[in-house]
């Protein structure tokens, strides 16, 4: 349903361009629910807020496509798309879910005015009783009693708001729902809870899902496919499984091993040595490599590119030990 190539978003500063995503390329089925893992700085938000459209200056998308083919419509590249289309396209076929609800909801409105103002944008003519009804169906998918529509955000708890936040997306039956970190405002019972009801809601309606956080573990629950992302490139893609049990980028083993998983015993964790670079002057080469353990003399100058491995046909991954020429290397 989403190619994305080459997407490149750049933020303009007085001391020249920045890059935060640099040629992000990859593809969504219809009903797939992708991952997209990395750390603070890695560009996953600015990826995100590409996708929808929803960056300011200074951020520029200053590259690449986002083709969108709405199901039995004409095919669309939201990168180029003119406001008057783009705005027809949000919330009813692209909605996305914000970290914080007490930040995304409007204070000083009800639940049920909030909604209301969605769905009577998108469905010009509806009935007041159709919305009205429209709006408890909503809140009961996420376990809210439809009573609470006349609450302000502030009278609900942290969860009831991110999952309020879960259902206003949902308002207008979208194809895909862009989520950015929506569980970090929770503790971790609560976190369960949202995951378990998207999962459930994703399996109902059908709609796919970019699903932004930096906690590998959580991924492994939800995601179809898990992109990894670092100083603003996908370096390895593949389904959670593989990734977890077989990581082909060191970076992605580091991430790996520093989250306790949620349904195994505790082992040791560890931590990534250094910090994400500085996107203002990136390390030449691969940008992991001032952090890498398994860095050779190649990687402070070539930069890797996102490549198939041959056996695994749904893996792909940057790193210039799975060059056939720097095997040997590595292997020594
Ligand atoms: Fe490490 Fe080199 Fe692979 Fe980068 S390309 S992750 S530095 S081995």
């Amino acid at each position: 349903m989403l190619e994305v190539s080459d997407l490149t978003v750049e933020y303009v500063t007085d001391k020249g361009p920045v890059a935060a995503c640099t040629e992000v390329s990859f593809a969504l089925r219809r009903g797939e629910i992708l991952g997209v893992a990395g750390e603070s700085g890695s560009g996953k938000s600015t990826l995100i807020t590409a996708l929808t459209r929803l960056q300011r200056p200074p951020a520029l998308t200053t590259g690449g496509s986002i083709v969108y083919h709405p199901p039995g419509g004409s095919t669309v590249d939201l990168v180029s798309l003119d406001e008057r289309r783009l705005r027809r396209l949000r919330w009813s076929e692209l909605a996305i879910v914000l970290q914080s609800a007490m930040a995304a909801l409007n204070p000083v409105m009800r639940l049920d005015a909030q909604f209301a103002d969605v769905i009577y944008e998108h469905n010009p003519g509806i009935r007041r009783d159709a919305v009205a009804d429209r709006i408890a169906r909503l809140l009961r998918m996420v376990g809210i009693a439809p009573e609470r529509a006349r609450s302000y955000p502030h009278e609900l708890s942290g969860g009831m708001r991110q999952r309020a936040l879960i259902a206003l997306a949902l308002a207008c039956d979208p194809e895909l729902v862009v989520m950015d970190e929506p569980t970090t405002a929770v503790d971790v019972v609560m976190q369960r809870q949202i995951l378990a009801q998207i999962l459930r809601l994703q399996k109902e309606l059908g709609f796919a899902v970019v699903f932004v956080t930096h906690d590998l573990s959580l991924l492994m629950e939800l995601a179809d496919r898990i992109a990894i992302m670092y100083a603003g490139r996908i370096v390895e893609i593949g389904p959670p499984q593989q990734l977890y049990s077989d990581p082909k980028h060191p970076y992605t083993q580091g991430l790996r091993d520093a989250f306790p998983p949620l349904h195994a015993p505790l082992s040791q964790l560890s931590g990534i040595p250094g910090s994400p670079p500085d996107l203002r002057n990136p390390p030449p080469g691969c940008a992991f490599h001032p952090r890498c353990a398994r860095r050779m003399d190649v990687c402070d100058t070539a930069l890797p590119v996102l490549q198939q491995i041959s056996s695994q046909a749904e893996r792909q991954v940057a790193c210039l030990l799975h060059e056939p020429t720097n095997r040997q290397e590595a292997a020594q």
